[in-house]
């Protein structure tokens, strides 16, 4: 170069001097240290080439990070409702829902006459077709926001009847009676953790009786000494029977007998039933609300219904995950283990080639994210040494596991078969000794 200006190939920042960036460092840590310099590099050789200048180089590679928001994950959980995964996974039907509503839609106009029509009545014609039981639907922000809109509009000042064995406690922290007394409703609570009868609720009823609650308690059980009582009783005594199911399951599903369903809880008689979309339903979150046609009306009509009300986006995944219910939720829970043992042995097998040594092992999935908390799932597991499990959930895409006695265990159930191979290739990302 002699004494002529310097190569500009020279200048280009060096890549520890660029992760040490406070953005690129950040990046780092979430995205992973790899991913964030293979990002660096790019931007370097597009400044040798001279496609950027040298103090170009660190803007580019700040723009090409990846936008931040959640991140795909592969779920070898076993747990198939994992909320801190975001619980339910769509369908590609509810997906292509997604992306089609991402425009202009009709969410809230009638095409054929050019005028307003209520709102997302795709995916509440889907409910009410799914569910004839009830005489009418609504859907808000999510379970919760369900039962704050029922103990607002059909209690606030007045009495909720509910079991001491029904006060749950949702996750996180939050907890049912905290919720509903949050509406300006009493929580007036009859019988003990336990046991509950017909007549500790009947000798609470009164004119300040709002409704009775039943909550179903998915996410825990009570054995050994119990009774409650179920809607059928409780619809005998006279007041509105509210029934919150949780699990979203529209109809009954064999694999899952202690989990109610909307369908079977309206027969019996309650007035009002409250559910998620993104737990069994296998849709997104969402929360339903299905029963009588009055009880439906004052809900819709009160003022707080604007203030819960669901986005575009929801309501078309919704519409399609009711209109075509084989989710993969559903998949998960049913798979055969007989095919999963398949899976798993088909990426030991390959990962053998590759020298990694793992194995198979029978495992226990579970439904996870407050469903069916005694059902166990027969599972298999490709099972590795303790040491993958950091770098396999910091990698890209991240893959989750679970570590028992000193083995990551990777359970296939809620991994989708065409995913096997991205499983196989993070294994083999992790810089292999064993
Ligand atoms: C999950 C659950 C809720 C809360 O629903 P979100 O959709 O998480 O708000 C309330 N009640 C029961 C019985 C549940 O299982």
């Amino acid at each position: 170069m002699g004494d002529g200006p310097v190569d500009p190939r020279r200048r280009v920042p060096r890549t520890d001097t660029l992760l040490a960036d406070p953005v690129l460092a950040a990046a780092a840590v979430t995205l992973g240290r790899e991913q964030v310099k293979a990002i660096v590099s790019h931007a370097q050789g597009r400044a040798r080439r001279g496609e950027l200048n040298p103090d170009e180089v660190r803007d580019a590679a700040v723009a090409a990070l990846p936008a931040p928001g959640p991140r795909v994950v592969l779920n070898a959980t076993g747990v198939v409702l994992h909320t801190n995964l975001g619980r339910a996974p769509l369908s590609s039907a509810a997906v292509a829902a997604v992306v089609a509503a991402a425009g202009h839609t009709d969410v809230e106009l009638d095409l054929a006459t050019g005028r307003r029509a209520r709102r997302g009545r795709g995916a509440l014609d889907a409910l009410a077709a799914a569910v004839p039981d009830a005489g009418a639907v609504h859907v808000v922000n999510n379970g919760a926001a369900a039962l704050v809109l029922a103990a607002t509009a059909l209690a606030a000042g007045r009495e909720i009847v509910v079991s001491r064995g029904e006060l749950v406690e949702i996750g996180d922290g939050f907890r049912l009676p905290d919720l509903l007394e949050s509406t300006g409703a009493r929580l007036r609570e009859v019988g003990t953790t336990n046991r509950t009868t017909l007549a500790d609720y009947a000798a609470a009823l009164g004119p300040q009786t709002g409704f009775v609650l039943k909550v179903h308690p998915s996410n825990f059980r009570v054995t050994g000494f119990t009774s409650a009582v179920g809607v059928r009783q409780l619809a005998t005594l006279g007041v509105p029977v509210v029934a919150d199911i949780g699990s979203g399951l529209l109809g009954a599903d064999p694999l899952l007998p202690d989990e109610p369903d909307a369908a079977s809880t309206l027969r019996a008689g309650a007035a009002l039933v409250t559910a998620s979309g993104d737990k069994l339903l296998g849709g997104p979150q969402a929360g339903l609300l299905l029963g009588d046609v009055e009880v439906i009306e004052r809900l819709r009509r009160h003022p707080l219904a604007r203030a819960l009300r669901v986005d575009k986006l929801t309501l078309a995944a919704l519409a399609a995950t009711v209109h075509q219910p084989d989710t993969p939720t559903r998949a998960a829970l049913h798979t055969d283990p007989g095919a999963l043992r398949e899976r798993v042995e088909r990426l030991r097998d390959r990962l053998g080639a590759d020298g990694r040594k793992a194995e198979v092992v029978p495992a226990v999935a579970v439904v996870g994210g407050g469903g069916a908390p005694g059902v166990e799932l027969d599972s298999w597991a490709l099972s590795l040494p303790e040491r993958y499990a950091v770098p396999l959930r910091t990698g890209d895409p991240p893959v989750l596991g679970r570590v028992v006695r000193g083995r990551l265990l990777l359970d296939l159930r809620c991994v989708p078969a065409d995913a096997d191979e991205a499983v196989r290739e993070a294994v083999l990302r992790v810089p292999g000794e064993d």
